[in-house]
């Protein structure tokens, strides 16, 4: 397999990037964030309006819901990497098409097979289903499964528990399970630098 360029480097490819049309209306990109020799990998949905700003992803009310979820399992944004699907706002936070998910896709890529995580942890259908295309959330959601070598776990988007509080319940469980696995994989590496818990 051929080696994928350093993060730095993806982002710069990402911020020259001119792949789809989102390119015309962004103000900046929004490669992603965190630690790159993270063990747990976050895949949003796109970034909104704070992001497009700032070229920093989840951190709008999203965000905040996100870093809540994260301190509830002693968890930092250090200790993660975060990105989108896509990496560039789409108008009106419209929900992105089949071909700037695909067009964008190449980077999503370059980014796992650079850090390497253990976990994945994806937020809401878009990031899920690109692992899991034939795959519904209803049926995923809160549970494990294995791509390759890593393990996916479906979350609803953060954003979600905005428009209905209930969700925030579901997803602090989650996050618990989340907890678990980690734990798990902890006590099964020797060279590993999850935190244990
Ligand atoms: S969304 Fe992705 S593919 Fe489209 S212009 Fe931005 S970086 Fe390129």
């Amino acid at each position: 397999m051929q080696k994928s360029p350093k993060i730095e480097v993806i982002s710069d490819l990402i911020s020259n990037c001119t792949n789809c049309s989102l390119h015309k209306t962004r103000n900046y990109t929004v490669p992603g964030s965190g630690n790159s020799k993270a063990e747990i990998f976050l895949i949003g949905e796109a970034p909104g309006a704070n992001e497009d700003i700032e070229g920093i992803p989840f951190i709008g009310r999203a965000g905040k819901v996100l870093d809540e979820l994260l301190n509830h399992i002693n968890l930092s944004r250090n200790d993660i990497f975060i990105t989108n699907m896509i990496k560039c706002r789409p108008p009106k936070n419209r929900d992105p098409f089949k071909e700037e998910i695909f067009e964008c896709s190449q980077f999503i890529d370059m980014q796992i097979q650079y850090i390497n995580p253990k976990v994945i942890i994806t937020l809401g259908k878009f990031a899920f289903q690109k692992f899991f295309p034939d795959k519904t959330m209803s049926e995923s959601r809160g549970f494990p499964h294995q791509w390759k070598h890593l393990t996916v776990f479906p979350m609803y988007h953060p954003a979600a528990a905005l428009y209905n509080p209930n969700l925030k319940t579901k997803m602090f469980h989650d996050f618990e399970q989340i907890h678990q696995i980690l734990y798990k994989l902890v006590k099964s590496q020797k060279n590993h630098q999850i935190k244990l818990l």
